[in-house]
Order: structure tokens, then C-alpha cells, then sequence
């Protein structure tokens, strides 16, 4: 019998892995998919972002909502301990200027074999293509209940595997190609752990109208992003891109995910700022100087946006073919506010299939934070995507694996 067998070997899984072997635990990792690490491959587009430059208290604090729960696995297992754990393992990393840390060499696929090399020297295997499907709690008549009942782990073939204590590592929804599916909450489930809304986070967004998508291909380097809905409003400043089916780019994934936390947020609205660094008072003032000549509002307004989007805003202005001269102080005033707050009507998203990750989860609630073990079953563990936990894009998800990940092994060797 196994002391620990860790279900899913994804970074969360494999790191609760080596941090139960090196104290001296008999483990065994089972995975669904024929390889291991499938997810963690495309990771930062292979190059994988694998941990962000800040401290621990920075770093739960960019977290949002699950900042408290984070607290203590961030304090024992933060960016610098990822780093150093990585280096000890020979993958050296980069620190780059915005604080995003990558493999210096190799990209994800040195950091997957690095974990696989300190697996097989802590002689725990991984078994791949065993997709888990049912954990029970054997039958141990006269035993004392809770840990000291061992658990039968059921694969869907039909095989088991006995063991003290399980770690359920399986990842959440999105990429589901990579093998995260959800299998994770219905074993959660079983126990009667509760599973907060599950939803696609950082995911491009549609959008229904027309006018809209036949922008796809252009790029603004820098916007002010502001989704609405009712009373709800959440702000994000970066690059966005027009796409065929609506809007994406680093802004719009970051808030995609902040919107994502909102029940029933599937519909509302998006309004761009499409020049932040202007007052619109500033705007105002600086279109007045530029309207004073002859020619089209579009080519007026093309020298602070992109041709496409200045057309676009010259027409929803209603004056677009109205001598810029001759334009109002009123119709000034409609251009800038078109140019400081763009709407775009969301009407939903890429779905799991493209998202970058899983907001929602396996309720906190029922989960200690200091060892990822459940409050309702002792002997089973949680940690990495699974859990009810999400970062911003940046490094800030594979570090919620790596440091829930070391939590969850310790938890289960101690
Ligand atoms: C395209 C893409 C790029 C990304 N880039 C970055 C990045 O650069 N930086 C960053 O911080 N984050 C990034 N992320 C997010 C990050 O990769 C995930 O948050 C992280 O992989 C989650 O780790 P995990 O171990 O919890 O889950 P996963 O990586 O999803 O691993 C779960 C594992 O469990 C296995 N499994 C599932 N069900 C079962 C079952 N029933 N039985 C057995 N095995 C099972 C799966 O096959 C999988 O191998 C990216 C995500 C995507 C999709």
C-alpha cells in the first residue's frame, strides 16, 4: 500500500509529489493522458511563465478573493522558493523587467523533465492512462476512522490502488485537450465537498456586432479596459486585440476573469478608453486644434487611433462626413466621449475549450490552508487548479500549483 498517491500529474501534482517523497513517503502518481505535464507544456506559449517576482504578500494580495485562503502555502512555498527549488533542480530562471520569471533555457519542457528527473530519483512512479473515476474508504472494521482508514482509488478500467492518503491534483476545466475535464469535483463531490460555479477565465470574449468583429487583426497597444454590469465594474489597463469572433489580448484576459467571479456574467458591457493618458477635458481640447482643417473626421481622429478604429468612431459619431472644421463644440464632445469610453456590447466568451483557466472550484470553505487537507475527510488533499483558486496572468497560476502543490505533499507526509 502507498502512503500517498497523487491523482493528476500536472505541476500541481507533481511538486505535492516530490514534497511527499523527500519526506520520505512511499507515493505513486496516476494520470488520465499518456504523458504527464500536458498542460504545463504550452504554458507561457511553451515558454513557460513559470512564477512573478514578488514577495509573498504582494503576491497573494494580486490574487483577489483568494488572497486570505493563500496566505499560508504562498509564505512557505512563494515565488522565491519556486525559484530556488527550480534551480536546485538545475533549471536556472529569468527574471524579466515586468517581473514575470521564466526558465532562462529550455522553456516548459525543461521544467517538465526537471520534475520527472527528481520523480524518478525520489523512485515515485507515474502511471499514466489511468483515469480515476471513484475514491472510497475501505471498510476497516475496528479500525479508528479518519486517517488510519486506508482508501481504495478506482480507474475507470477497473484497477485499483490502495493507499493512506490521496491527492487530488487533477487540474480544473479549461484546455481540457491537456486532460483537466472536472473530473476532480465529482470525486470532491463524493465526499461532500461543495464546488463553487465553475466558469472560463482568461478567455477572449464575443461580441454579436458586426461593426466590431470586422476590426479582427488590429491591436491597441494601450486602453483602459472597464466591464460593466449593473453596479459591478472592474478596471484593466493594457493591450487588446480585435479578433474574428469579438475581443481578446492580454487586457481583455485579465479581465475576463475578474468578470468571471460575477454571477450570471455571461452578458454586459465592456467600454474602452481608447487614449488614458488624456483627460477628456485634455482630448477635448487637443481636438479642437486638429479638427481646424480640411479633409475627412476618420483621417482626423487616425492620427491618435488606427485607421480602422478611427473610421469605425467617425461613423458611430453620426458626423463622419461633416467638414471636421465645422464640427460643434457638441459634436467634439461626442467623438471624445466615443474615444474615452467605446462600448462593446460582450456576448460571451470561448468557452473552457480556450480558456486559460478555471474560475471556481472546490469550495475554501471546507479546505485547511495550511495543508490542503479536507476539513470533512481526513487522509484526502487538494491542491493546484482544482481548488476554488485563480491568479492574473503573469506567472501567478503555476505558482498557486507550485506552492498549494508543496502545502498539499507536506500535508500529506506529516
Ligand atoms: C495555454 C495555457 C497557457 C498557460 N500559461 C501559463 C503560464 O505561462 N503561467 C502560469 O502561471 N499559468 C499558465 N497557465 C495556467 C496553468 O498552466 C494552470 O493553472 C496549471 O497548469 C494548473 O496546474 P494543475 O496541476 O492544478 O492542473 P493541470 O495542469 O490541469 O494538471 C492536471 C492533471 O490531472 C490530470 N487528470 C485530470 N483528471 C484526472 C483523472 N480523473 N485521473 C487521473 N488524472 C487526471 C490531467 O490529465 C492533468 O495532467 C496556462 C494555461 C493554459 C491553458
Amino acid at each position: 500500500m502507498d502512503d500517498v498517491i497523487v491523482i493528476g500529474a500536472g505541476p500541481a501534482g507533481m511538486v505535492a509529489a516530490v514534497a511527499a517523497g523527500e519526506a520520505n513517503k512511499r507515493v505513486r502518481i496516476l494520470e488520465r493522458m499518456q504523458q504527464p505535464g500536458r498542460k504545463l507544456l504550452l504554458s507561457g506559449g511553451s515558454r513557460c511563465n513559470i512564477t512573478n517576482n514578488l514577495n509573498a504578500r504582494e503576491f497573494v494580495q494580486a490574487c483577489g478573493p483568494a488572497a486570505k485562503f493563500l496566505h499560508n502555502a504562498v509564505g512557505r512555498f512563494d515565488p522565491r522558493a519556486t525559484m530556488d527549488f527550480f534551480a536546485k533542480l538545475g533549471v536556472r530562471i529569468r527574471v524579466d523587467a515586468d517581473g514575470r520569471c521564466y526558465p532562462a533555457q529550455g522553456g516548459a519542457k525543461q521544467v517538465l523533465d526537471a520534475l520527472q528527473i527528481r520523480l524518478h530519483a525520489l523512485h515515485i512512479p507515474i502511471k499514466t492512462g489511468v483515469r480515476v473515476v471513484k475514491i472510497e474508504q475501505q471498510d476497516a472494521a475496528g479500525r479508528p476512522k479518519g486517517k488510519f482508514w486506508p482508501f481504495k482509488v478506482i480507474a475507470e478500467d477497473g484497477s485499483t490502488f490502495e493507499c493512506a492518503n490521496v491527492i487530488i491534483a487533477t487540474g480544473g476545466m479549461s484546455y481540457p485537450v491537456t486532460g483537466s475535464s472536472g473530473d476532480g469535483y465529482a470525486l470532491a463531490r463524493d465526499f461532500g465537498h461543495k464546488i463553487t460555479p465553475t466558469r472560463p477565465g482568461e478567455v477572449g470574449l464575443t461580441v454579436a456586432d458586426s461593426r466590431i468583429r470586422a476590426l479582427s487583426g488590429l491591436s491597441v497597444d494601450d486602453v483602459l479596459v472597464t466591464a460593466v454590469q449593473g453596479q459591478k465594474i472592474a478596471k484593466i489597463q493594457g493591450p487588446i486585440l480585435f479578433t474574428h469572433f469579438g475581443i481578446s489580448g492580454p487586457a481583455v484576459l485579465d479581465i475576463s476573469r475578474l468578470v468571471a467571479q460575477w454571477q450570471g456574467a455571461s452578458k454586459f458591457d465592456l467600454l474602452l478608453d481608447l487614449q488614458p493618458n488624456y483627460s477628456a477635458n485634455d482630448l477635448d481640447l487637443k481636438l479642437a486644434e486638429m479638427l481646424n482643417v480640411r479633409g475627412l473626421l476618420a483621417t482626423v481622429i487616425a492620427e491618435l487611433l488606427p485607421e480602422r478604429l478611427a473610421q469605425l468612431i467617425a461613423q458611430s459619431s453620426g458626423q463622419a462626413k461633416k467638414p471636421p472644421a465645422r464640427l460643434s463644440a457638441a459634436d467634439r464632445r461626442k467623438i471624445v466621449d466615443l474615444i474615452k469610453r467605446f462600448p462593446v456590447s460582450i456576448s460571451g466568451n470561448r468557452g473552457f475549450a480556450e480558456a486559460i483557466v478555471t474560475v471556481g472550484g472546490v469550495d475554501l470553505e471546507q479546505i485547511n490552508p495550511k495543508t490542503m487537507e479536507s476539513k470533512l475527510v481526513p487522509g484526502i488533499y487538494f491542491c493546484g487548479e482544482v481548488l476554488d483558486l485563480d491568479g492574473p496572468r503573469g506567472g501567478f497560476n503555476l505558482q498557486i500549483a507550485w506552492s498549494t502543490g508543496w502545502a498539499a505533499g507536506t500535508g500529506s507526509a506529516s
